[in-house]
């Protein structure tokens, strides 16, 4: 099989060594179907699990490219962490070695600005950093990128989350039209294809998931005794242990009563419902993305236009009254390429209706054959902290992240989600780590300047 090795590709001599020194031989499959349209100049954009070699798809074919004589920026890979542009240059540098003559500088938020608008001085032909701080060093001039040949996003998808989308947009203005555009990302999200099709020109598109069927859902259905039903939940959610779920009801009177239970019984839920506030609801959509509370309780309207990446779990509290809202809400999990669970309850009353759902691919079974829970808890990993400012205090979220990892001392890892709104900002962080981040934030601030900070209740 020498299609899938390196040797197949259009590369020189030195160049192939070098991968075989590495003990690169065999191409990954994210490599085989990216790489020849990489070299070829082609915008690819490609999604493809963490740790499948996706530096090297890009990284061989931007460092193939270059015109060592030239000494002007070439390459520019925007990541979303500095952990993970360290690791990216490390990469490129490996994968540079078969040559003495490439220089790779690193610009990333969180450390101090003077030692790299001094290492800018002397020219480099590829960048890798995270892009508020590339915006930064564009903003002021000490970065020129008017000749950029290849344009990386690295972890797109991350970048998105972490609400980079406004620096990504603002970088791409310095950029030549004329480029080739790549773009990697772990998940393909409406909001990725967005991004692709606004900065790309007839990518290419790869999945190496493509195998897999897009929404894989297995669906069950437990019949539950009535009066039992709040009981039968809380199982049902001990027996699927999802890392996160939206429980549908039909009325606002259950999604209450609900939420209240599963809150008494050990498992952490937000209630979404028309009662709420807009900005309520926005709260509880914000905790319930950025992984801050592991169950959303919802009517059907409440939960309208939410967009979960990852959703283990979806279960309705009783079969919904009309078939295409069934299928609607048990859509929302299994995105992606991985697999979705959808869990039903029905009672006496339904089992009319529960006849009429019934499939060959539909698992029917009792409630009561499920382990009778004690003690089961569910919390998610993160907190939310809340800091009064946002974009109208001109508050990026490479400023944050930078204010974060730097004098706060956290690591890129352990930072999730950034929300960034007029007035406020909302950042995810491991929650273990909450309180120092807010102590740590209202010390040193963010910029130079103090805010109130505080935790999101
Ligand atoms: P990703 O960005 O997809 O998470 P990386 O590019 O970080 O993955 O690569 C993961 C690991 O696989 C790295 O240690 C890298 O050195 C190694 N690797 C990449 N491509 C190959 C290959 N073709 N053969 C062997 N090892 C490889
Ligand atoms: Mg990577």
């Amino acid at each position: 099989m020498n299609d899938h090795k390196f040797s197949s590709q259009h590369l020189a001599k030195p160049v192939l060594d070098n991968l075989s020194k590495l003990g690169y031989i065999q191409m990954t499959a994210v490599q085989e179907q990216s790489l020849p349209h990489v070299l070829q100049n082609k915008d690819v954009i490609a999604q493809a699990k963490t740790g499948s070699g996706k530096t090297a798809a890009f990284g061989i074919g931007l460092l193939n490219k270059l015109e060592l004589k030239n000494y002007v920026v070439q390459s520019l890979v925007l990541c979303p962490t500095r952990e993970l542009a360290d690791q990216v240059t490390k990469e490129l540098r490996r994968l540079a070695r078969f040559t003495q003559n490439i220089k790779i500088i690193t610009l990333c938020g969180g450390v101090a600005i003077g030692p790299q608008i001094r290492s800018l001085s002397h020219p480099a032909h590829v960048v890798v950093g995270t892009p508020g701080r590339i915006l930064k060093h564009l903003d002021k001039g000490y970065l020129h990128i008017d000749e950029l040949q290849t344009l990386v996003l690295d972890e797109a998808d991350r970048m998105l989350d972490m609400g980079f989308v406004d620096e990504i947009t603002k970088v791409i203005e310095f950029v030549p039209n004329k480029r080739q555009t790549l773009l990697f990302s772990a998940t393909f999200t409406n909001e990725i294809r967005q991004l692709g099709a606004t900065i790309q020109n007839n990518a290419v598109n790869i999945t190496t998931t493509s195998t897999e069927p897009a929404n894989l859902i297995k669906e069950y259905f437990y019949q539950c005794e009535s009066e039992q039903q709040l009981k039968s939940l809380q199982n049902v959610i001990a027996h699927f242990q999802p890392k996160n779920a939206i429980v549908f009801a039909n009325t606002k009177v259950e999604v209450k009563s609900i939420a209240k239970y599963l809150n008494q019984n050990g498992i952490e839920a937000a209630a979404l419902h028309g009662d709420l506030e807009q900005y309520q609801r926005n709260d509880v959509l914000v905790k319930f993305s950025n992984q801050t509370v592991a169950v959303l309780v919802a009517t059907d309207v409440a939960a309208r236009g939410l967009d979960i990446k990852e959703l283990s779990l979806v279960i309705n509290y009783a079969i919904p009254f009309e078939q295409d809202i069934y299928t609607h809400r048990i859509g929302r999990t299994g995105r992606a390429g991985s697999k979705g669970v959808a869990a039903t309850l029905f009672w006496g009353k339904q089992s009319h209706k529960a006849k009429v759902m019934k499939n060959e691919n539909r698992e029917f079974s009792f409630a009561s054959d499920l382990d009778n829970v004690q003690e089961y808890f569910l919390k998610a990993p993160n907190g939310t902290i809340v800091i009064e400012a946002g974009k109208k205090n001109k508050l990026r979220p490479g400023d944050i992240l930078g204010a974060l990892t730097g004098a706060v001392g956290l690591q890129g890892k352990q930072i999730g989600k950034i929300n960034i709104y007029d007035k406020q900002s909302y950042v995810a962080i491991e929650r273990s780590l909450v309180n120092s981040a807010v102590k740590g934030l209202k010390q040193h601030g963010i910029k130079k300047k103090r805010f109130s900070v505080w935790i999101m209740k």
